[in-house]
């Protein structure tokens, strides 16, 4: 395995070697940078560990830069950070930890960098490349990281249980690192992460979402999510996602497991989406299924209203994980709520209205709505997802041909309500209301043409049927 960088990042080195040798401070290339560059994928930080002061090597190689960057000087940790041709490079002194039970910030103790390189998560995370005169580029690679690279293998360097114990976030770590990179997990260190699952209740709860983020914005989510199941640690970060586990039977009757069904539906939505919040919706999609499962005689397993309850829940899950509260949340609510709508229209003759009505509901969040509901086709049988597909583009064929006809899409209906009130001299209240829903729901039924005057022609007859009339 090889090392690959950039003509700019193999001269920014060459410049931090220097002014290293200056200060006369033995610095490494570290962690995720090197990780990432022998596996030939892209980073945007590295970190640079130095057996002396990192806080001054940064001022050093900021000096040695033109123009002169700022140095963002972290005192308490120790740790400085440049920023060049939007590359982050961040500096700190080689240190060693010792941990106390109660949190997972350590006594840090300045150390050699065996130490530090010892104190890191997973081998493959504690590789370093020397900027030394002496050895410069030699891959310092105590623990085989290029071996497990190669194994595509989770390991930690240490007694796995003592590593988890000490700092739980590790267990996200794992989790999310297997997802991204699609690795396995060592079974030793499987074994710890599973007996330490308890622990991550020390962590904060915006450190285990970012962690779970990462994890759903990895190519395959389905990885991370079923390590996080099996480990008994999504049980306690997320336990409405583990309500969706297993299959129930009545009478022989079974329903598909939900929480292996959303998995697929993650992972069916990743190809297509890159955005955070429609993989949310797409996790989201079923979770008030476990509270309307219901088993009816002689029809089997229905989740009445699933939709509904799930929307409901929205808000209180994101709350709880300190996601957000804001057009964010109100978005996978949106997608949440109306995920069945297209796939109901694909089950009955399809009216120019109805469509009518989900571009007015979905509004510009049509196309997100429609990729989750594509997603959402999960059946085994290959001939029903075959028909459905094909049904499920007739209704995209449909939205286009009603959206380029009627421009529903982002629509307020032609007649406002400070029109109403102006016209008939009202305040603000239920008549005008009544008058203004009686004009939408007449052009999203179509009985009515999508116009200022049609619809100032049935304001007027509404409001005789309620003996108003125009004031002047
Ligand atoms: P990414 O940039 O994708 O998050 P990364 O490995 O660079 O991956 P960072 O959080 O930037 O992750 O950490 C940089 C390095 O610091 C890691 O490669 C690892 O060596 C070490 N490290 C980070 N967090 C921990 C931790 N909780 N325990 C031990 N070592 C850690």
């Amino acid at each position: 395995m090889e090392i690959q960088c950039s003509e700019k990042e193999l001269f920014l080195f060459r410049k931090i070697a220097h002014a290293a040798a200056e200060l006369n401070v033995p610095a490494y290339l570290v962690g995720g940078f090197v990780r990432d560059r022998l596996l030939g994928r892209a980073s945007k930080d590295a970190d640079i560990v130095c057996v002396g002061d990192g806080i001054a090597l940064a001022q050093a190689v900021a000096d040695r830069c033109r123009p002169v960057p700022p140095v963002a000087v972290f005192k308490n940790f120790g740790t400085a950070s440049i920023r060049l041709d939007g590359f982050d490079i961040e500096f700190v002194g080689a240190r060693k930890e010792s941990y106390r039970y109660h949190s997972r910030n350590p006594d840090v103790q300045p150390g050699t960098m065996e130490e530090d390189q010892l104190r890191r998560d997973f081998t493959i995370n504690a590789m370093a490349v020397s900027l030394n005169a002496g050895d410069y580029g030699r891959l310092v690679d105590p623990f085989d990281g290029v071996g497990d690279l190669e194994r595509r293998l989770i390991r930690t360097p240490m007694a796995p249980d003592q590593t988890f114990s000490d700092d739980p976030l590790r267990m996200m770590r794992a989790i999310r690192f297997a997802s991204q990179l699609g690795f396995s997990i060592d079974t030793k260190t499987w074994e710890g992460l599973c007996l330490q699952a308890e622990r991550i209740r020390i962590i904060s709860q915006e450190r285990i979402t970012e962690e779970f983020n990462k994890i759903l914005l990895s190519e395959k989510p389905s990885v991370g999510l079923d390590l996080l199941y099996r480990s008994g640690l999504l049980s306690i970060i997320f336990p409405q996602l583990v309500d969706l586990a297993g299959a129930q039977y009545v009478d022989g009757m079974g329903h598909k497991d939900n929480f292996y069904h959303t998995l697929q539906v993650v992972d069916n939505i990743a190809p297509h989406t890159g955005d955070l919040w429609l993989r949310w919706a797409a996790l989201l999609h079923d979770i008030g299924k476990p509270a309307t499962k219901r088993f009816e005689q002689g029809h089997g397993w229905t989740f009445h209203g699933h939709e509904v309850v799930g929307g409901r829940m929205v808000p209180k899950i994101f709350g709880k994980m300190k996601l957000p509260l804001n057009e964010r949340m109100k978005y996978v609510k949106k997608l949440v709520e109306l995920h069945l709508r297209p796939i109901s229209l694909t089950k009955e003759e399809i009216t120019d209205s109805a469509i009518r009505r989900l571009l007015f509901d979905a509004g510009d969040d049509i196309d997100d709505l429609m990729t989750l509901c594509d997603a959402d086709i999960t059946s085994k049988n290959r001939q029903k997802v075959k028909r459905f597909k094909e049904n499920f583009e007739l209704v995209r064929q449909r939205l286009h041909a009603v959206e380029e006809k009627d421009r529903i899409r982002n629509w307020q209906p032609p007649v406002t309500g400070e029109m109403i009130m102006q016209v008939f001299g009202l305040r603000p209240g239920r008549i005008v209301g009544d008058i203004k829903n009686a004009i939408r729901e007449a052009i999203l039924d179509g009985e009515i043409e999508n116009n200022f005057d049609a619809a100032y022609d049935l304001m007027i007859r509404k409001a005789a049927d309620m003996n108003l009339h125009p004031v002047q």
